[in-house]
């Protein structure tokens, strides 16, 4: 793959014991180094002006003072220094630039990944909140809207729920957002029926499972839901916003999804990419543990570089079969 990577995202010095450190990308370049055929790719800052149309004005003018002052903290979980402002408009910089070299050449190697932080999923139009303060992934799409797509479709396989990216779309039909997240994780929201209101009514699929969902569960949930709705959707663009937070040794949270399981993962954005004839790119959310993260990462690239991973062969769970129910009851899932 070619991971769009900047040294000043190392910046963003969150303190000691903060889960959303530098270590996170320094241990994911160390990975990569084992692996054939990983180029890192340069970007430039994200565009202000795309970054207000996510955006209030009062709010991006806000952050930038905050870092200006030396930063401190936003709220209990989000901290900014003064090089923050110039990280995050880096972080939103790659997602650009994924969004844009997102190639239709879907298995290509050249497929983009966006290794930026902070991460974007939890900020929302007007406020900075879990690690987040600009969204990577809506200022992406944002660009490739404004440059010619007609739709964009983000997935977001983080274990928390992307409230920032749903906020933001909405009432859009130009965006479809669609996240699988653990159930009473923050920032509890992602409820199944947050389905979209006014013009983006249907275009905000929400898959809130309980903790323990493995591999299995994850992929039913986007055979059975996502992949038709994004399919049915016919984006442009595919955008996954990727964190790796709901691994099966990840420190935060209960899910247990596999580093194979990734791979899998990985392969189905891929097959449904080339189905919509759609671009495709990943942008970096969360995941804490340094080697789950980097080894999920790594399965990603491995799986453009020519592995096939190898699905799981137990079926969904109980629990994640309610789910999947209660989600077709909303008239999402394969028809
Ligand atoms: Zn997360």
């Amino acid at each position: 793959m070619n991971f769009g990577y900047r040294e000043v995202c190392l910046d963003h010095d969150t303190g000691e014991r903060h889960p959303e450190s530098p270590d996170r990308l320094r241990a994911v370049r160390r990975a990569l180094k084992e692996c054939h055929g990983v180029d890192y790719v340069d970007a430039a800052d994200a565009d202000l002006d795309v970054v207000r149309e996510v955006h209030d004005a009062d709010y991006v003018e806000e952050f930038r003072e905050y870092c200006e002052d030396g930063g401190g903290h936003w709220d209990a979980d989000t901290v900014a220094v003064e090089a923050t402002w110039d990280a995050a408009l880096a972080s939103a910089g790659l997602a650009v630039w994924a969004a844009e070299s997102a190639g239709v050449d879907v298995r290509a190697r050249e497929t983009p990944f966006a290794l930026g932080r902070p991460p974007g999923h939890h900020a929302v139009g007007d406020d900075a909140m879990g690690f987040c303060f600009i969204n990577n992934a809506g200022v992406a799409a944002q660009a490739a809207l404004n440059q010619g797509a007609d739709s964009v479709a983000i997935f977001d396989w983080d274990v928390h729920h992307g409230n920032g990216t749903q906020d933001i779309f909405y009432d859009r039909s130009d965006v479809f957002y669609a996240s699988i997240h653990e159930d009473g994780l923050f920032p509890g929201t992602g409820d199944i029926d947050e389905t979209g209101v006014g013009d983006g009514e249907g275009a905000n699929v929400n898959v809130v499972y309980q903790p323990g969902a493995d591999t299995a569960d994850y992929l039913a949930a986007i055979d059975e839901v996502i992949a038709p709705e994004i399919a049915d959707y016919d984006p442009d663009l595919l955008l996954v916003s990727a964190g790796f937070d709901a691994h099966e040794h990840d420190p935060i949270s209960r899910m247990r999804v596999s580093t194979e399981g990734y791979g899998v993962m990985t392969e189905r954005m891929v097959d449904l990419a080339d189905d919509c004839d759609a671009g495709l790119g990943f942008v970096l959310e969360g995941g804490y543990g340094l080697d789950t993260l980097s080894d999920s990462i790594k399965m990603v690239h491995e799986v453009f570089d020519g592995y096939q991973p190898v699905a799981p062969d137990d079926g969904v769970s109980e629990d994640a079969r309610e789910v999947l129910d209660e989600v077709a009851a909303q008239g999402f899932g394969s028809k």
